[in-house]
C-alpha cells in the first residue's frame, strides 16, 4: 500500500503556503531604515533646538490639507514620527516637515497595498485574490448611495444583489438558483443549518478538512446542532459506505474537497454521480470557486460539472479561483436555495454592496488578475525578471533572474506548481522591501530573497524596481 498524505495548509503563519522548502515570506536581516535622507552623524544641541514645534509643522499647507483627508491623528502621529527622526539625526530640522509629509499615510485606513512577489496566487495573509480594475471601480461606485435593493423605474423595492445574482446565474446555467453569503464558511453553515440540524450530515473521513488557521469544518458543521456521520476511511470511501449510513435522519450528504492537502496512491471517493443517486440531497464544497473547467487545473472541481453530475447545491468561495471578493457561493437546485435564502440565518450572514458590487464585475468583466496570472507565460516571466534585472544591476543591486515554482495558495489546486521566474536578491533585502514605503512581500529560498513575478502584474514591475532601488538607496546612504 503507497499512500502518503502531501500538502501544506495555507492559512496559518506567514510563510507557510509558500513554495521552496524554506520558502517564507517573513525574512530576517536587519530591520529597515525608511527612505528618509540620512545626514549622519548625532545632531548639534542647536540642530535639535531647531527641530520645528508641532503647532507650526501643522500649519504647513501640506499637512493642514492632510488633515481634512486623514484625520488629525494620523496627521501628528507622522509629525511625532518625524520629530523623533530629526532628534536622533536621521533627518535635519528643516527636513522635518517634508518628513512628515513623506510618511503620511495614503489613506485613512490602516491596510496598505502590498506586492504580492511571494509566488503564492492567492495568498491568505494577503487578502487571497486581488480585484480587477473592473471590480474595484464597482466598489467605489457602489460605495455611496446605491440602488442594491430599489428599483429605480418604479421607486419599489427590488432584490437585494439581483445583478450579482443574475450574473452568476448566466456563468452557470446549470444552477437553478443562485444566493451569496460572507464566506464559503458561511455557505456551508447556511446550508446546514437550514437542511441538517438536529439530523445527520453524512462524510467522508477523508474529508474531515482543517481549512487553515485552526478552523476545521467538523467544528463548524457540528456548530450548527447538525451530526456528523462519518463514513469510510482517510484514503478510501465507498459509495457503499455512504450508502449504509443514508436513513430518515440524514440531512444531507457532504462531499468536501481537499483543497489544501493531496491524498494519493491507494485511495477511492466515489463520483459526484453516484453520491447523488443515493436519495439524500447531495451538497458538494468545491471550496475555490472554479465556475467551469480550467484547462490547467484538471483536478480542481467546478461548479457546473458538479452540478451537471446531480448536486443539489454547490458551495465555494469568492476570493479563491473565481479572483472576486471575500463572499460565498450557493449554487443549486431551483426548489432549494431559495428555502436557504429565506432562512433567519440568512440575514446574519447577508453581503454588503460593496461585495455584490465587486462580485458582479468580477463574473461580467474582463479577466481577473488570478486568471491572468494562472495564465501567465513562464518565458514573458523570464523576460520580465531579465529587463528587471538589468535594470536593477545597471544601479548596482546584486540582482539575478532564477527560474522557480509559483503555487496557487489559498486553499486551491494543492500540489499543482506553476513554472514561474524570480528576481533574486540578498537575504536582507526581504526585510527591508517588506516594512518600504511600497511594501513588496517576497519569499527566503536557498538564503536568497526571491521576488517572484508570477502574481504581479507586469504593469507593476517599474514599481518593484523602485522599491528595490530605495532599499539599495537607503542602505547606501547608511554607509
Ligand atoms: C476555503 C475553503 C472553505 C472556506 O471558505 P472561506 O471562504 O475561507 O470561508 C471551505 N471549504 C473548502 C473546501 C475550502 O477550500
Amino acid at each position: 500500500m503507497d499512500q502518503r498524505v502531501t500538502g501544506r495548509t495555507t492559512e496559518d503563519a506567514p510563510g507557510t503556503g509558500t513554495p521552496g522548502a524554506d520558502g517564507t515570506p517573513e525574512g530576517c536581516g536587519p530591520p529597515p531604515t525608511g527612505g528618509a535622507p540620512v545626514t549622519g552623524g548625532p545632531p548639534h544641541l542647536d540642530a535639535r533646538r531647531r527641530i520645528p514645534r508641532t503647532d507650526a509643522l501643522l500649519r504647513d499647507p501640506r499637512l493642514a490639507e492632510a488633515a481634512g483627508r486623514l484625520g488629525a491623528e494620523a496627521v501628528k502621529a507622522a509629525v511625532r514620527h518625524a520629530q523623533e527622526r530629526a532628534r536622533h539625526g536621521a533627518v535635519a530640522p528643516e527636513q522635518v516637515a517634508d518628513t512628515a509629509v513623506a510618511l503620511l499615510p495614503r489613506t485613512a485606513g490602516g491596510l496598505r497595498p502590498v506586492i504580492n512577489a511571494t509566488g503564492v496566487l492567492l495568498h491568505t495573509n494577503l487578502g487571497r485574490a486581488p480585484l480587477s480594475a473592473a471590480a474595484r471601480r464597482a466598489v467605489q461606485e457602489a460605495a455611496g448611495p446605491t440602488d442594491v435593493e430599489l428599483d429605480l423605474a418604479t421607486g419599489t423595492r427590488a432584490r437585494r444583489g439581483r445583478g450579482a445574482l443574475h450574473a452568476l446565474r448566466a456563468r452557470v446555467p446549470a444552477a437553478g438558483a443562485a444566493h451569496v453569503v460572507n464566506n464559503g464558511a458561511a455557505a456551508l453553515v447556511l446550508a446546514a443549518t437550514a437542511l441538517a440540524a438536529g439530523r445527520e450530515i453524512v462524510v467522508s473521513r477523508g474529508e474531515m478538512v482543517e481549512i487553515g488557521d485552526g478552523f476545521r469544518l467538523p467544528d463548524l458543521l457540528v456548530s450548527t446542532g447538525a451530526r456528523l456521520r462519518e463514513v469510510g476511511t482517510t484514503n478510501r470511501t465507498s459509495a457503499a459506505d455512504y450508502a449504509d449510513a443514508i436513513g430518515p435522519g440524514t440531512g444531507f450528504v457532504l462531499k468536501v474537497h481537499p483543497s489544501n492537502f493531496r491524498v494519493t496512491g491507494f485511495t477511492h471517493t466515489p463520483a459526484t454521480a453516484e453520491l447523488a443517486s443515493l436519495g439524500a440531497p447531495l451538497v458538494v464544497d468545491i471550496g475555490s470557486g472554479l465556475l467551469a473547467p480550467h484547462p490547467l487545473l484538471p483536478d480542481e472541481p467546478d461548479a457546473a460539472t458538479e452540478l451537471r453530475a446531480g448536486a443539489a447545491l454547490v458551495t465555494a468561495s469568492g476570493d479563491k479561483l473565481l479572483g472576486g471578493p471575500q463572499c460565498g457561493l450557493l449554487l443549486g437546485a431551483e426548489d432549494l436555495v431559495p428555502a436557504l435564502a429565506r432562512h433567519p440565518l440568512a440575514r446574519a450572514l447577508r453581503v454588503d454592496k460593496l461585495t455584490l458590487a465587486a462580485l458582479e464585475a468580477t463574473l461580467t468583466g474582463p479577466a481577473t488578475p488570478t486568471a491572468e496570472a494562472l495564465r501567465a507565460d513562464p518565458r514573458e516571466l523570464a523576460h520580465r525578471a531579465e529587463r528587471l534585472t538589468a535594470t536593477l544591476s545597471a544601479a548596482g543591486v546584486d540582482a539575478r533572474p532564477v527560474a522557480c515554482a509559483a503555487t496557487v495558495g489559498g486553499g486551491g489546486a494543492p500540489g499543482v506548481t506553476l513554472p514561474s521566474a524570480a528576481l533574486s536578491l540578498p537575504e536582507p533585502y526581504a526585510a527591508a522591501l517588506r516594512t518600504g514605503t511600497v511594501p513588496v512581500v517576497g519569499r527566503l529560498e536557498g538564503g536568497r530573497c526571491l521576488l517572484d513575478l508570477r502574481a504581479v502584474p507586469p504593469e507593476d514591475d517599474e514599481r518593484l524596481a523602485g522599491a528595490v532601488l530605495a532599499v539599495r538607496a537607503a542602505a547606501d546612504g547608511e554607509r
